[in-house]
């Protein structure tokens, strides 16, 4: 590990994603193409392309069925989930049912209907911000730490690391967002290096579509999570909906017309409202301007902030209700907190800030990093601990992640026999006897659950494997050992083993909880190559248009008055490209060509 390459660290969001690099003994955040310092978790398809980021997102109005969002809400998960089926009533493009019970997303691209997993949509974020981590760095980047909430079971972290690897990172470690959040905060305040003992956390993660409250401690080196809450569904995107529907109520009244009516004018006035609240974290009052929103009508209006903050007020107190359940929950008085963590964009509203410092008597908040970059500064962090960057605030932090949920198998009776218990440090390994029930009992099946349900079946059920060949005697004489083996990443690994009399017999559980088989991930990482070719080629004919295109115009330019005999030839040339946007590069190159040779006694005046 380390020397070659540098390793990034990468928040992957529910509605945007994040991408630093540890860099001259500090962390960058890097902007991307657009500038900015996050990029729209957002992947869209069209007749001739595929966008990602920005380019994505702007294109949503138009395009709203092959614009695809919100895809860290399927990874890992079962079509059949509850949160799935709930969640596919809200949104504009289709999910069905793929191979073993997963979800699939179904877009349009150049005219053919095609199927994408959570994982392969991911990914394409993921190369997005390797892209422009790249881009800022000028060299590959192959190694990654990737972020996960803290709430996120085996299996969605699973398939979070294999998106990554569609995408062609080498993920360091999974590494859950408060943890990370903790260590972006800690390197500032020098949490770690004061001998104080024990420090209690809380961080207040308010993104776009989703709120994580997580008590975390930090001792000396070791950050610990203890307990998690939050409101899969209460972010940002909600305070934009509150606008819109204002909004959509003041034109109805001055316009008499309602635009819910049109997918495309809610989606252009939505975009206006995220606007206007950003803008309203810094000014007490902004302008919606929208050009010809409906049937040509151009809206223009005005919003302050002690408007916004009427019509979000009660959600705004439901973050702070679910904080002070929190800690009931965990047993602790609020007075306990040393820190209180902002992360998550929407915490950039004052009303969210004030409230919770007064939630918490008037406690300073920590707010030194930018909140919606914090996820991805914790993560470069320690994806430069990883690969042996040396540095005085970065080496002594050690960092332990906790299991979400307790890890067990069933027992007689449908008991879940807990063998992991939730909230254990890992990586992790623990071992059960198991004995067997009946005499001359020959095979053994392991049910392999985790959840906090006595009852087993109530718990979720992860997969199961059958221990045969066990050697006949009255029951209760065969033993078979059960390890459970929880890596760095989080992913569990249970072997059954029975060893009597010299017989030993090893089984590996085998994968059935609907995880990708490696084979499905080589194909995906084959077919993530090629969207990446085609998206090459596609920048490649447009940039050899535009160049053809600015070559036609530049010549033009300089005949123009002239009276050359060329001139027919150059406006020929321009009407061809105008009439002929989706020729292949080598044609706008080989014309091109032709009209430079024809044009070989043009001179172009400097400057033009
Ligand atoms: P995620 O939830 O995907 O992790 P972020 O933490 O980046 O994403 O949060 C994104 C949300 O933060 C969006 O709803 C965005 O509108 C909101 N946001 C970003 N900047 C501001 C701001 N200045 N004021 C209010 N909300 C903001
Ligand atoms: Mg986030």
């Amino acid at each position: 590990m380390g020397g070659h390459g540098v390793a990034v660290g990468i928040d992957l969001g529910t509605t945007y994603s994040c991408v630093g690099v540890w860099q001259d003994d500090r962390v960058e955040i890097i902007a991307n193409d657009q500038g900015n310092r996050t990029t729209p978790s957002c992947v869209a398809f069209t007749e001739t392309e595929r966008f990602i980021g920005d380019a994505a997102r702007n294109q949503a109005a138009l395009n709203p069925h092959n614009t695809i969002f919100d895809s860290k809400r399927l990874i890992g998960r079962k079509f059949t989930d509850s949160t799935v089926q709930s969640d596919i009533n809200l949104w504009p493009f289709k999910v069905v049912s793929g191979s073993a019970n997963a979800p699939n997303i179904i877009v349009n691209y150049k005219g053919v209907e095609k199927q994408f997993s959570p994982e392969e949509l991911s990914s394409m974020v993921l190369i997005k911000m390797k892209d422009i981590a790249e881009g800022y760095l000028g060299k590959e980047v192959k190694d990654a730490v990737v972020t996960v909430p803290a709430h996120f079971n085996d299996s969605q972290r699973q398939a979070t690391k294999d998106a990554a690897t569609i995408a062609g990172l080498n993920v360091l470690r999974i590494l859950v967002e408060p943890t990370a959040a903790a260590v972006a905060y800690g390197i500032d305040k020098k949490l770690t290096s004061s001998s104080a003992g024990k420090r209690t956390v809380l961080v207040f993660d308010l993104g776009g579509g989703t709120f994580d409250v997580s008590l975390l401690t930090i001792k000396k080196d070791d950050i610990t999570v203890l307990a998690t809450a939050g409101d899969t569904h209460l972010g940002g995107e909600d305070f934009d909906n509150r606008l819109l529907k204002h909004f959509v109520e003041e034109f109805k009244r001055k316009h008499r017309k309602d635009i819910s009516v049109n997918a495309k004018s809610l989606r252009k006035l939505r975009n206006a409202c995220e606007k206007a609240k950003r803008v309203l974290s810094y000014n007490g009052m902004t302008t919606i301007d929208v050009d010809s929103l409906y049937e040509g009508i151009d809206y223009c209006t005005k919003i302050t902030r002690a408007r916004f903050e009427d019509l979000n007020m009660d959600l705004f107190m439901k973050c702070v209700e679910i904080v002070k359940q929190c800690l009931k929950d965990a047993d602790m008085d609020k007075s306990w907190i040393d820190d209180v963590l902002l992360v998550g964009g929407s915490t950039r509203i004052p009303k969210v800030q004030q409230l919770l410092q007064e939630f918490f008597s008037g406690k300073e908040l920590c707010k030194s990093i930018n909140p919606d970059e914090a996820v991805a500064y914790g993560a470069a962090v320690k994806a430069a601990v990883l690969t042996g960057a040396k540095h005085h605030s970065i080496m002594s932090l050690v960092l332990h992640d906790v299991t979400p949920l307790s890890l067990g198998v069933e027992v007689l009776g449908k008991v879940m026999n807990i063998i992991i218990p939730r909230n254990t440090t890992i990586p992790t390994r623990k071992q059960m006897n198991y004995i067997t029930c009946v005499d001359d009992q020959n095979a053994m099946q392991f049910l392999i659950y985790e959840g906090e349900r006595s009852c087993s079946t109530l718990n979720n059920l992860l997969g199961q494997t059958t221990l045969y060949g066990l050697p006949p005697a009255p029951r209760g004489k065969v033993n078979v050992m059960v390890t459970f083996d929880i890596d760095a990443n989080g992913v569990l690994h249970v072997t059954a083993e029975c060893s009597i009399a010299g017989v030993k017999t090893n089984i590996t559980i085998t994968n059935d909880k609907g995880r990708l088989t490696k084979n499905a991930i080589e194909d995906m990482i084959w077919e993530a190559e090629m969207y990446k070719a085609e998206d090459e080629e596609f920048k490649r004919r447009i940039e050899a248009m535009n160049a053809f295109e600015k070559y036609a115009y530049d010549m033009r330019n300089a005949v123009k008055f002239k009276q050359m005999e060329e001139e027919r030839t150059i406006i020929e040339a321009i009407q061809w490209v105008e009439a002929h946007r989706s020729a292949e590069a080598d044609e706008y190159e080989s014309r091109k060509r032709a009209l430079r040779s024809t044009c070989s006694r043009i001179k172009v005046e400097k400057g033009n």
